[in-house]
């Protein structure tokens, strides 16, 4: 058995799509490009956010597709003032 080592730092990117409700960068694919050219066009795209105060599903067909960089998971969520709705 071999186990590869893990990299010291994800610097996978990501594509994704921002929720129309709380932004929160929800991402879909693995970027093969590794953040260069064009990110790849996508078709019909529906979408729920990963948090679930938010959970929002959206189309997401025709929404700009961004690359994302994971994020370490010691960063910490911005909170929103408003509250909960
Ligand atoms: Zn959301």
């Amino acid at each position: 058995m071999r186990i590869s080592q893990w990299p010291k730092v994800n610097t996978k990117w990501y594509l994704g799509v921002q929720c129309l409700k709380c932004r929160t960068p929800i991402l879909f694919a693995l970027d093969h490009g590794e953040g260069i050219g064009q990110p790849p066009r996508t078709g019909r795209l529906v979408l729920t956010c990963p948090l679930a105060d938010c959970g929002h599903q959206a189309d997401y067909s025709t929404a700009a597709v961004s690359r994302f960089q994971k994020q370490p998971p010691a960063t910490k969520e911005m909170k929103h003032p408003g509250g909960s709705i």
